[in-house]
């Protein structure tokens, strides 16, 4: 709690990231990562255990509602796989995400596989370089997907990668303090990061 007496979104992380994140209940998973904000380190928790607020979770919590189907696409049930991974828009910008790092094809569907993934990096600050682009552009997605559910906010596939590009590069760029990041390899040569 901040000295006003009020939990600031900041504060709020920080106390959701001390007392879970911290306390033995990841069942020994790794789930720090310090190239990210606290913020995301908490939303690819939530992610994980599947506490997102996708529709599909508030219904088996007992939320009334008139429909599960995604607001995104109407195309699906929308769960936390088809949120982050499944939907239309979301599956086109992982698919960009992958190819600037020169990974087509390759793209996992299960969250908790895709951000648990270590790539094909060879080194330690490279495995989690590539885990906090991971966790980067899954929680641009989720943002993105509820500024278009309770703002009516348009995003499309390249506004999408370049704000995924940028956002990450300014996040991991200023933590990582083992490898020197530049920004025109960032987006033109990333894979030199994963070595
Ligand atoms: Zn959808």
């Amino acid at each position: 709690m901040s000295n006003n007496g009020l939990f600031s979104t900041g504060t709020l992380a920080d106390w959701i990231s001390s007392k879970l994140l911290l306390s033995g209940h990841n069942n020994g998973e790794t789930l720090r990562n310090n190239l990210v904000p606290k913020e995301i380190e908490v939303f690819t928790w939530r992610a994980r255990k599947k506490r997102l607020p996708v529709l599909f979770e508030l219904d088996k919590r007992g939320v009334d509602l008139n429909s599960v189907c995604c607001p995104l696409c109407d195309g699906d049930i929308e769960s936390v796989n088809h949120s982050l991974i499944l939907c239309k828009q979301a599956f086109d910008v992982w698919c960009k995400v992958f190819e600037w790092w020169g990974r087509s094809g390759t793209l996992l569907l299960q969250v908790e596989d895709l951000l648990s993934d270590t790539g094909y990096a060879r080194s330690d600050i490279g495995k989690s370089i590539w885990q906090a682009v991971m966790w980067s552009c899954s929680y641009l997605i989720w943002t993105n997907r509820n500024q278009k559910v309770f703002s009516n906010k348009c995003w499309n596939v390249p506004v999408a990668l370049n704000e995924i590009q940028v956002k990450s590069y300014e996040w991991i760029a200023k933590r990582c303090k083992n490898k020197s990041i530049d920004w025109h390899n960032w987006l033109h040569n990333p894979q030199i990061y994963l070595l």
